[in-house]
């Protein structure tokens, strides 16, 4: 059995203000695996004092200084990656491979990102009578999500402390192991007293606390939309910046040059990856109407081919992350059939010989764009592709969303990938697979606003300000 139950706070393991505590649940098993103190608004408070007293060091600490501490945590976060990545996979369920390597590697991808940003990073430029200088924001709240729980802190965590803020972090109840285990790396690696504060417990209280607390200058967020308009207008009053990254329905447009069976099978197998618990994961795959029938025959087969079962076991898919979870998925494949989508692969209820657990069928819809299960994002390993009548309607049903966080397009000819990609109205397009750490990471419309990762991650903790004359 794990514990959270103490915060970490002004460089210390301490009590909450008010006891109070809740279970953790393995979605794998459905068994308790440990317990969470849920903090109050007092714990916030304590939290951000300590941040606000250790503001004016750190934010005038050299480069050096600031690259020598994530040089130490790197070291640490090193050592311990094992031990985070079966963190992530005990709190939400991610198959054992997948914790250990991508979800684990990507925080310290980010880490290794944040160093390369800062040792070259200008924090200063005179343009013409003006000296333009980027100042550390202050104060931050980061509020994250359990999907790729290590990813989304680490995303906000280090920019910020390479930047030369501070920060309150407020790691999400269903998934709080890896965020406390980094608590300890940032600890044992030396971190000044109140640099780094963590405070477990309810969004609804500590993450309120955080979005109205008068001494908080920003609110970094990942999660859902409503929780996002809900942080915008609580942290209006006290007039914070609020950087937003909510969730998508990205399309995956395969084009007609593209060797079909093959990337459908790439789509739907990418699409299964944590579950689709994948805020950019491509959930519309589009392709051309003359051959709708092989896609689906594509899609069919290779959802026979992603196996699901004990996270700790050698499978491509574990459970989601939560009853609820699993239960609104379960609501979106009943909708899809309801609506009269047809069903190519999965389908309600567990898959066969698995009684316990959260875990749920890869499935495959065909179906128009008008569909609910087309417009809204389901968080699960549910797939639906539509067809296309030619570019320009592939791209307009691409677009037709509320969503704009990623898109995905296949295609032998490269120029005509890239002018697809350039009409997409998202804030990422990856043409023919591609990963990058310094690629910027964030949506247009309803996806949110502000980018994260690499360079574009520091702008979020800066202000600029202008030495005229
Ligand atoms: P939420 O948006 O509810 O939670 C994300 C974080 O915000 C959690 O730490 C949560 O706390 C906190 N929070 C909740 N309410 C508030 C509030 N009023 N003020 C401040 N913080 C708050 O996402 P869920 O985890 O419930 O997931 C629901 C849906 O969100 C998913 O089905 C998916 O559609 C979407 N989502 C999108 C993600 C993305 O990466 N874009 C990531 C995760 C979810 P608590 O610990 O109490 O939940």
């Amino acid at each position: 059995m794990r514990s959270c139950t103490q915060f970490y706070i002004d460089g210390q393991w301490v009590d909450p203000a008010i006891p109070a505590t809740a279970d953790v649940i393995n979605p794998a098993t459905e068994a308790v695996s440990g317990t969470i103190s849920l903090g109050s608004a007092q714990d916030v408070d304590a939290a951000v004092a300590a941040a606000r007293r250790a503001f004016d060091a750190w934010s005038h600490s050299s480069v050096k200084d600031r690259l020598d501490l994530l040089r130490a945590i790197q070291a640490v976060y090193a050592r311990r990656m094992q031990e985070l990545g079966e963190a992530v996979t005990e709190e939400m369920g991610a198959p054992l491979s997948l914790g250990c390597g991508f979800q684990a590697g990507l925080g310290a991808g980010h880490l290794q990102t944040a160093i390369e940003v800062l040792e070259t990073f200008r924090f200063e430029e005179q343009k013409g009578p003006t000296l333009i200088v980027r100042e550390p924001i202050g104060v931050c709240g980061l509020i994250t999500p359990w999907n790729w729980p290590l990813n989304q802190v680490t995303v906000k965590v280090f920019p910020a402390l390479a930047t030369g803020c501070t920060m309150v972090l407020k790691p999400p109840q269903l998934a709080p192991y890896s965020a406390q285990i980094l608590a300890e790396i940032m600890h044992e690696a030396g971190t000044p007293a109140g640099v780094f504060n963590m405070v477990q417990g309810q969004g609804s209280v500590i993450g309120t606390a955080l979005s109205t607390h008068r001494d908080v200058d920003m609110i970094s967020f990942t999660g859902s939309e409503p929780v996002g308009i809900q942080i915008t207008k609580d942290a209006a009053d006290t007039v914070k910046r609020v950087g937003l990254e909510l969730g998508g329905k990205s399309a995956w447009v395969i084009l007609d040059d593209a060797a079909m069976a093959e990337n459908v099978a790439a789509a739907t197998a990418g699409m299964m990856v944590n579950a689709g618990q994948t805020c950019s994961a491509g959930s519309r795959l589009l392709v051309p109407r003359a051959r709708l029938n092989e896609a689906l025959a594509a899609a069919r087969s290779a959802c026979e081919g992603v196996t699901v079962g004990d996270p700790h076991a050698d499978v491509a898919m574990g459970p989601v992350v939560s009853k609820a979870q699993w239960a609104i998925i379960q609501d979106y494949i009943q909708k899809g059939l309801d609506e009269g989508a047809t069903l190519v692969a999965g389908g309600p209820g567990r898959p066969e010989g698995l009684t316990r657990g959260f875990y749920v069928k890869p499935t495959v819809f065909a179906c128009t764009n008008d569909a609910v299960i087309a417009r809204e994002e389901i968080f699960g390993p549910v797939l639906v592709i539509i067809a296309y009548d030619d570019i320009d309607d592939a791209v307009a049903i691409a677009n037709d969303s509320v969503f704009g966080l990623g898109g995905y397009v296949s295609g032998q000819d490269r120029d005509t990938a890239i002018a697809v990609a350039r009409r997409l109205r998202t804030g990422a397009v990856w043409v023919n697979g591609g990963f990058d750490f310094h690629a910027p990471f964030g949506g247009y419309k309803h996806s949110g606003n502000g980018r994260e990762w690499g360079e574009h991650g520091f702008h979020e903790y800066l202000e600029i300000k202008s030495i005229v004359g």
